[in-house]
C-alpha cells in the first residue's frame, strides 16, 4: 500500500503512460489489490483491477458457497453489494475522459453465473473497472490516491467484508436461488414444463425496465388446477403446473397472455428475491420461437414445415441471408430441436400467421399442392407424441388450435381459469394432414464456419458487443435482437468468445455444431469463464446452449467494409 502511495507521488503530473508502472499487486491490510491492466490514455477503456480477500478478511461461512447454485447466488449477491457500494462511495467521473469511474458488471433481475466476483474455498476475488484519473493527458495522482486509498477501501469493506455483520439478506438470496433450482428440478417428476406459484407478480414496469410492476395483480391459481409442492427452504409452495403436451393460453386482448408467456421464457433462469418471478420456473431447455424476418439461415433442413420454394429451391439444406416470416420461424424451431429443446414457447403476437395456421376457406382457394407450407397446427401434436417436445402457445385469434390442445388456460383480467373442457366441446376434429410430411431429424449433423478475420484497417479480429444487440465477430455481424431469452452484453460477448474458442479447438466440428458448442460450454462450466479470455476481466456471463447456438446460426458472411 505504501509502495503504491509512493509510486503515485512520484509520477504525479507526468504523461499518462507513467501509470503503466502501477501494474502489480499490493497488500491493503483488508484485502490484496492487483492492478491487472492499465489503460493507455484517459479516453481508452478503463483500467482493470481486482481485489482478493481471504477467509479471515471476508468473514463468510464456508457453507455459503458449497454447491454450484449456492456459489452462483453468493457471487451474484456480492456483485450487487459491490455495485451498491460503488454508487455510494465512488465520487464518479472527474478530469478528462472517464477519469474516476469505478464499475463492476452485475446481473439484472436474473442470477447468472458471471466472472465479476469469484467465491471459492480460497477466498473472494472481485474484478472492477477502474478509470485512472488524468488531467488532460497527465497523471492526476491526487485523484488517484483518493480512489485507491479512500473510495476503494470503503467499497470493498461494504461489499465484501462481512465480519460481524448480519448475513440474513445474503442467506435469503442463496436460499431463494436454491429453491428455484429445486422447483425446476421437480418439473420432470410432475410431468410438467413449468410451474407458476401463487403470489407471483409477472408484469414488468415497462418494455425497457425488467423490474416488477407496482400494483400488479398477483398470480392466483384456480382451485381446480392448484398443486402444492415442497422446496427445501421455503417449504410448501402452491401454484399451477403446466403439463407436458400442447397448452394454449387464450383470452381477450390485454388480459395478460403475453406477460405470462414472457415469464415462462425467463423461467429458464433464476430470479432475485423480490423480482416477482422467483417462483416461476420453466423447463431449462425451453426456447421462445418467433418469426424473424431478414435473419440469416445456414444449411437448415426446414422441409418438415416447408417442402419447396419458388424456383424449385430445395429446403432440406436451406440457406438465405434474408429469411421470410415463415422460413425464419421454421428454422427457429428446427434449430431449437437440434439443441435438445423439449418445450417451444410461442406467441401469436410474434408469429407468422401462415406458419401457424391455414384455415378451411384458404385451403379451398389455394390448393394444398400449391402451398409449400405445412403450418405448425398440423405438426404440433406429432412433435409432442413422436419427439416429446411440448408447446405452450398464446393464441387469442384462431380457434383451430383448440382441436390440437391438451390443456387450455384462459386469462381473464389477469386471472387464470382452466377452460379445457369447454374448449374440447368446441374444438371439432384435428385438421386433416396436408401431405405426407418429412420427419423431423434433430440428430442430423450440421456445421457452421466460425472463421474470424479482422476488419480492413484492423490488425486483429475483435469480438465486440454493439448497441441494438448486435455482436461483431471480426468482420462478421451477428444480429441477436430477436433472441429473446438472451439477457445481457456479458452473455453476448461470452457467446462470441465461445465461437472463437470452438474455431480454435474444434475447427472441423467432426460431431457437428451442437456437439462443438456443448463441449465448449462444458469447459466453461468446469474451468470458469476465464477460459475464454487471455487476460483477467470481469464482464462475462454464462449463456445457455440455445442462445449460443442461436448466435452461431445467425453468423453472416464476411463483410467487405466496416459499416
Ligand atoms: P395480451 O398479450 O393478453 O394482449 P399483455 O400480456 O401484453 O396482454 O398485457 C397487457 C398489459 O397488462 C401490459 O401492459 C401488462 O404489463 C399488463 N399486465 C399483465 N399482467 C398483469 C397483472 N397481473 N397485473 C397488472 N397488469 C398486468
Ligand atoms: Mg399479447
Amino acid at each position: 500500500m505504501e509502495r503504491l502511495r509512493q509510486l503515485l507521488q512520484r509520477i504525479d503530473g507526468q504523461g499518462y503512460k507513467a501509470y503503466k508502472h502501477l501494474g502489480g499487486s499490493y497488500d491493503f491490510n483488508l484485502f490484496r489489490l492487483s492492478v491487472d491492466h492499465v489503460q493507455g490514455d484517459p479516453f481508452a477503456l478503463p483500467s482493470r483491477i481486482s481485489v482478493q480477500l481471504n477467509g479471515a478478511q471476508h468473514g463468510l461461512p464456508a457453507a455459503f458457497g458449497n454447491t454450484p447454485e449456492r456459489q452462483r447466488a453468493l457471487e451474484d449477491f456480492l456483485g450487487r453489494a459491490l455495485d451498491g457500494a460503488i454508487r455510494q462511495h465512488c465520487r464518479g467521473c472527474r478530469g478528462s475522459g472517464r477519469s474516476g469511474l469505478i464499475a463492476i458488471a452485475v446481473n439484472g433481475q436474473q442470477v447468472l453465473k458471471r466472472n465479476a466476483v469469484l467465491a471459492t474455498e480460497n477466498g473472494l476475488e472481485a474484478r472492477l473497472l477502474f478509470a485512472l484519473p488524468g488531467s488532460g493527458r497527465c497523471v492526476a495522482a491526487r485523484d488517484a490516491q483518493a480512489m485507491f486509498f479512500d473510495e476503494l477501501p470503503r467499497i470493498v469493506a461494504q461489499g465484501l467484508n462481512w465480519n460481524g455483520r448480519s448475513l440474513k439478506a445474503l442467506q435469503t438470496h442463496i436460499e431463494s436461488v436454491e429453491d428455484q433450482q429445486a422447483l425446476r428440478d421437480r418439473l420432470p417428476r410432475l410431468n410438467a414444463v413449468a410451474f407458476i406459484a401463487d403470489g407471483s407478480r409477472l408484469p414488468r414496469r415497462s418494455g425497457d425496465d425488467d423490474r416488477p410492476l407496482h400494483n400488479a395483480v398477483a398470480f392466483r391459481s384456480p382451485a381446480e388446477l392448484r398443486q402444492t409442492l415442497t422446496v427445501p427452504n421455503r417449504g410448501a409452495v402452491s401454484g399451477i403446473a403446466i403439463p407436458r403436451g400442447v397448452t394454449l393460453i387464450v383470452g381477450g386482448g390485454f388480459h395478460g397472455k403475453s406477460t405470462l408467456l414472457q415469464a415462462l421464457e425467463k423461467g429458464v433462469y433464476d430470479h432475485l428475491p423480490g423480482d416477482g418471478r422467483e417462483q416461476v420456473v420453466c423447463d431449462p431447455s425451453a426456447v421462445k420461437i418467433r418469426a424473424e424476418d431478414h435473419r440469416s439461415i445456414t444449411g437448415v433442413d426446414i422441409s418438415p414445415f416447408i417442402t419447396t420454394l419458388p424456383g424449385n429451391r430445395r429446403t432440406i439444406d436451406f440457406s438465405t441471408s434474408n429469411a421470410s416470416g415463415s422460413t425464419s420461424q421454421a428454422a427457429n424451431i428446427i434449430e431449437a430441436l437440434e439443441c435438445g429443446c423439449r418445450c417451444l414457447l410461442i406467441d401469436e403476437d410474434t408469429s407468422a400467421t401462415n406458419f401457424m395456421i391455414r384455415d378451411r376457406r384458404m385451403r379451398q382457394l389455394v390448393a394444398d399442392r400449391q402451398e409449400p407450407i405445412t403450418p405448425l397446427l398440423h405438426r404440433v401434436r406429432e412433435l409432442y407424441r413422436q419427439y416429446g417436445v411440448s408447446s405452450v402457445i398464446v393464441c387469442g385469434g384462431s380457434g383451430d388450435y383448440l382441436s390440437v390442445a391438451d390443456r387450455v388456460i384462459m386469462l381473464d383480467n389477469y386471472r387464470v381459469r382452466d377452460v379445457t373442457g369447454r374448449a374440447a366441446r368446441l374444438a371439432g376434429e384435428p385438421p386433416q394432414a396436408v401431405r405426407e410430411n418429412p420427419p423431423f431429424r434433430p440428430e442430423k449433423i450440421r456445421r457452421i464456419d466460425f472463421s474470424l478475420a479482422p476488419l480492413p484497417r484492423q490488425k486483429q479480429a475483435k469480438i465486440v458487443v454493439r448497441a441494438g444487440r448486435q455482436l461483431d465477430y471480426g468482420n462478421r455481424r451477428i444480429d441477436l435482437s430477436a433472441v429473446e431469452q438472451l439477457l445481457d452484453a456479458g452473455q453476448m460477448e461470452a457467446i462470441g468468445r465461445i465461437l472463437a474458442w470452438c474455431r480454435q479447438h474444434d475447427p472441423e466440428q467432426p460431431r457437428g455444431l451442437i456437439a462443438a458448442l456443448q463441449q465448449a460450454l462444458r469447459q466453461v462450466d468446469e474451468q470458469g469463464l476465464d477460459l475464454l479470455l487471455p487476460w483477467k476481466a470481469g464482464h462475462l456471463a454464462v449463456p445457455r446452449l440455445y442462445e449460443t447456438a442461436a448466435a452461431a446460426n445467425r453468423l453472416r458472411r464476411q463483410r467487405k467494409t466496416d459499416t
